[in-house]
């Protein structure tokens, strides 16, 4: 049995899949040590794995949501120099044998660098990597927009960095190593046939399939509405930016009148009593839908094209109509169209009637759902927690060897 140190982001979308793997490598029998904050203490208790609290001066929560990279960026590192020195003196005290971190926690990388220990990268979203996925010219401009924009922030990325390289020897290389933190194995939930381009990708990075609907999740007092033998509809924005009020609108406007059943999960700043709900509608907040129990009963999804919605969903063989709210998610929503999962909706044209006619081409037109159980194949084949752990036990071996 190892020793684990595990290290996420507090978002949703990225315990999800942490907690997924996390529950396989307890089964496996080893010690995990999950860090994160407070309020995903009970779910990451449910995995098996001990939870640790990142204390209170870490002070990244899912309210933090903003399109800006470069405070993305600038908070991440700040949080590293924050925790650092908590970080070092647990590993010290606890010695765990390896490290698992989201790509995003900066902190875990750092910690595994200061400390000498391995560690494994977990991707929870598209690898952005090999030139001709993203408009790579256009992505370098809009980067250098942004940081003509953000000077201060820029300085303060700058005087924390040098503060890390002086105190721990820690070498920030560039802006994107601050969140795209590279390790010799990084573990990407998703399989070959999904990721664009995936063959030019190394021998380092793992395609093992989707992990996050291996979570144990329960909501109490959830009842799902959905009368015999009507159709399900599930529309989610996700957890971050899902306060779209006018786009729930929409939705209510597309199918308030058709004989469906629609559940309807929106962000905390929407005050559901104000909406004109119809009586075939229900509405919750996000916090307090199981989406995996409801995809179980679902007919098709209106996702906002996050990673995990859109591999759960898949899973499920469910046809989607993807909206996109983000660059990411755009990825996504363009990937489930060229591979015929489902259409790609872009929200700034978005109207009732484009949401209706979608909805209608993916419920009636079969191929939706049969490349979406193609597609579940594929993720079925690459593995899953199984795979992503024999993974990481190989690579740490294949490291003890070498030392
Ligand atoms: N989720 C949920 N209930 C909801 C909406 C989302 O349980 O009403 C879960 C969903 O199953 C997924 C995660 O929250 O595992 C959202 O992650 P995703 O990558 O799809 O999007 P994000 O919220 O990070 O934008």
């Amino acid at each position: 049995m190892s020793k684990v140190f595990f290290f996420s982001i507090p978002f949703s979308g990225h315990v999800n899949p942490g907690v997924g793997l996390a529950k396989e490598l307890v089964k496996k029998g080893e010690e995990v040590i999950y860090y994160c904050t407070d309020s995903f203490k009970e779910k990451i208790e449910s995995s098996g794995a001990v939870f640790r609290s990142y204390g209170s001066k870490f002070y990244l929560n899912d309210d933090f949501v903003t399109h800006n990279i470069i405070e993305i960026l600038r908070v991440h590192l700040e949080l590293s120099e924050i925790i650092m020195e908590q970080l070092h003196k647990d590993i010290k005290r606890d010695k765990p044998d390896y490290i698992v971190h989201d790509f995003m926690s900066t902190w875990g990388k750092h910690a595994a660098r200061v400390s000498n220990i391995p560690a494994v990268n977990i991707y929870t979203t598209f690898v952005e990597k090999p030139k001709g996925f993203i408009n790579t010219i256009g992505l370098v401009l809009a980067v250098a927009a942004m940081m003509l924009k953000n000077i201060p922030r820029m300085i303060d990325i700058r005087k924390i960095s040098g503060r890390l390289k002086k105190k721990y020897n820690i070498k920030v290389k560039g802006l994107s190593d601050i969140i795209d933190n590279k390790e010799a194995l990084t573990l990407v939930f998703t399989s070959h046939n999904f990721q664009p381009y995936s063959y030019k990708f190394g021998v380092n990075y793992k395609f093992v399939g989707p992990v996050s609907m291996y979570r144990n999740e329960k909501i109490k007092g959830f009842k799902l509405n959905k009368s015999e033998g009507r159709p399900l509809l599930f529309i989610s924005l996700g957890t971050v930016f899902n306060n779209d009020r006018e786009f729930f609108i929409k939705c209510i406007k597309a199918f308030g009148d058709m004989d469906i059943d629609v559940l309807m999960s929106v962000g905390k700043k929407i005050d559901i009593s104000s909406l004109a709900i119809p009586e075939n509608f229900t509405v919750k907040h996000f916090y307090e839908i199981p989406q995996l129990e409801v995809l179980n009963e679902c007919d098709a999804f209106i996702t906002h094209g996050g990673m995990n919605s859109v591999h759960e969903g898949l899973m499920f063989g469910i046809p989607l109509i993807v909206v996109p709210q983000q660059l990411e998610q755009a990825h996504m929503a363009k990937r489930v169209a060229e591979t015929g999962c489902g259409i790609y909706l872009d929200m700034s044209e978005v109207t009732p009637e484009s949401l209706k006619e979608s909805y209608k081409k993916i419920t009636s037109d079969d191929s939706y759902g049969k490349n979406a159980e193609k597609m579940k194949d594929s993720f079925l084949k690459a593995g899953g927690p199984e795979r992503a752990a024999e993974e990481i036990f190989s690579y740490i071996k294949s490291i003890d060897r070498m030392t």
